[in-house]
C-alpha cells in the first residue's frame, strides 16, 4: 500500500483486530438481509463491503481473528474478544474479503448498491430507499449497468396566455388560495413573466403573441396535471374551487383509469384543461419499487 492513496482506518470494538484499507479496494456495500447475516451482527441486515485483499492490511490481531464456516466454504471472521464481526470469506472468492461496513472510523466513499435476500428480512426495518431489493442472492445483470441520472421532478412549466391581467385573477385563486403556492414576478426580454410557485416546481405565466386561444389538439400542451397526496385531498381542492367560484367537475372517481383514481378538472381563461388527482397506489409503487419493476422498454 502507497501512502499516496486514500487510506482508511478500520476496527473490531476492543481494539484487538485493527486493519488498514485503500479506499480504491473498495466495492459498494451490499445490504445482505439473510438470516445468517443477521445473526451474525444480531441487527436487521449485514453491510458488506467487498474488498480486494491486496488493499487490506492487518495492522493487529490477525492471528487473534476466529473463524466459523457458517456455510460450506464460506467462512465468518471475528473477534473472540469483543465479539465483533470483521469479514467473511469463500472459497469461490479468493482475493477478496467482505469487511463489515460499521467496523471503520472514517466516513465512506463507497454506498449501498442493493438490498439481498430481503424475503428473509425482518418486518420491523422498513426499507424505503430507492435500492434495488432481490428476494434471494442479488442477480447482478439486474443492477442498472452504470448510474443513471434520475430526474427527480418537474422543475418549472411555462405557459402562455392571450390576457394576463385575467390569466394573474384566475391564477390566484387556484395556485394561490386554493394550492397553496407563493408568486413571483420578473421579466424576460422586457415580457412580464408571473411564476406561481411551491417548493418542488414553477408555474409560470407569460404573454401569448396572438389571440388564438388554446387548442388542446394542436401541437403543445394537452393539458396539465398536479398532483396531491390523497383522495380527501382532490375533494378538498375541488370543494375549494368552487368555493373561489370556479367552474371545476366534481371530484370523482375514474375507475376506467385506475381503481383508485380520483380527480377533478377545470379550464383557465385561455382554455387549457387542468387537473387534480390523488397520488394512487399504483404511482406509490412506480416510486417506491421502480428497481424491481423493472425497466420499461
Ligand atoms: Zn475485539
Ligand atoms: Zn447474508
Amino acid at each position: 500500500m502507497t501512502d499516496d492513496e486514500t487510506t482508511l482506518h478500520a476496527q473490531c470494538l476492543c481494539g484487538s483486530i485493527a486493519l488498514r484499507v485503500r479506499a480504491s479496494a473498495l466495492s459498494p456495500i451490499q445490504v445482505c438481509h439473510c438470516s445468517v447475516c443477521r445473526r451474525a451482527q444480531g441487527g436487521p441486515f449485514a453491510t458488506n463491503i467487498p474488498a480486494d485483499a491486496s488493499g487490506v492490511e492487518f495492522v493487529r490481531g490477525k492471528d487473534h481473528l476466529k473463524g466459523y464456516e457458517s456455510s460450506p466454504g464460506k467462512t465468518r471472521w471475528f473477534c473472540p474478544t469483543c465479539g465483533s464481526p470483521i469479514h467473511s470469506t469463500k472459497d469461490t472468492l479468493p482475493g477478496v474479503l467482505r469487511l463489515r461496513a460499521g467496523l471503520f472510523t472514517e466516513p465512506l466513499p463507497v454506498r449501498p448498491v442493493f438490498h439481498a435476500h430481503v424475503d428473509s428480512g425482518v418486518t420491523w426495518w422498513p426499507l424505503n430507499d430507492d435500492l434495488p431489493q432481490f428476494a434471494e442472492g442479488a442477480d447482478a445483470k439486474a443492477l442498472p449497468a452504470k448510474m443513471t441520472v434520475d430526474v427527480t421532478g418537474i422543475d418549472h412549466i411555462y405557459i402562455t396566455v392571450t390576457d394576463m391581467a385575467r390569466a394573474e385573477a384566475f391564477y390566484d385563486r387556484v395556485m394561490l388560495a386554493v394550492l397553496g403556492h407563493r408568486k413571483n414576478t420578473f421579466s424576460i426580454h422586457g415580457d412580464p413573466h408571473i411564476q406561481y410557485y411551491n417548493r418542488h416546481f414553477g408555474f409560470v405565466l407569460r404573454p401569448a403573441r396572438t389571440d388564438r386561444p388554446h387548442d388542446s389538439y394542436s401541437a403543445g400542451l394537452h393539458h396539465f396535471c398536479l398532483r396531491v397526496d390523497s383522495i380527501a385531498d382532490v375533494q378538498q381542492v375541488a370543494k375549494a374551487l368552487a368555493d373561489q367560484g370556479i367552474t371545476a367537475t366534481p371530484a370523482e372517481n375514474y375507475p376506467q383509469y385506475a381503481d383508485d383514481y380520483w380527480a377533478t378538472f377545470f379550464n383557465d381563461p385561455d382554455g387549457i384543461r387542468l387537473e387534480i388527482t390523488n397520488y394512487r397506489q399504483e404511482r406509490r409503487r412506480r416510486h417506491d419499487r421502480w428497481h424491481q419493476l423493472g425497466t420499461p422498454a
